[in-house]
């Protein structure tokens, strides 16, 4: 009490503990944050544009706009056929069963 009374700083110490804690916030708080803000992953539903075949994915840093995606199960000759003058750019394992694909036009 003494000591508290001389440096006179209960409440500054305080203050800076809750800097420290905001500064490096331990696993649980980052948790508990996380819980208050209702924050949800984003997902995407990939649908393939061949058979309907759909699949819940995050979407990725890397992936482009994608024209149409679909899944592993299908060959080029199956899939939608390019406008003339496009060529096909495939992205695959997108997702665990996608392949996603660009139409671009040719240069
Ligand atoms: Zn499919």
């Amino acid at each position: 009490m003494e000591m508290a009374k001389r440096h006179g700083i209960p409440a500054r110490m305080s203050e800076a503990e809750f800097a420290e804690l905001n500064a490096n916030p331990p696993a649980w708080l980052i948790q508990s944050r996380a819980n208050r803000t209702g924050k949800r992953p984003v997902w995407v539903q990939l649908t393939c544009a061949v058979c309907g075949f759909t699949e819940a994915e995050r979407p990725k840093k890397w992936w482009p706009e994608f024209d149409f995606v679909h899944c592993v199960e299908h060959g080029p000759a199956q899939l939608p056929r390019l406008e003339e003058g496009k060529t096909s750019l495939e992205y695959p394992d997108i997702s665990t069963r996608m392949y996603g694909i660009v139409d671009e036009a040719k240069a």
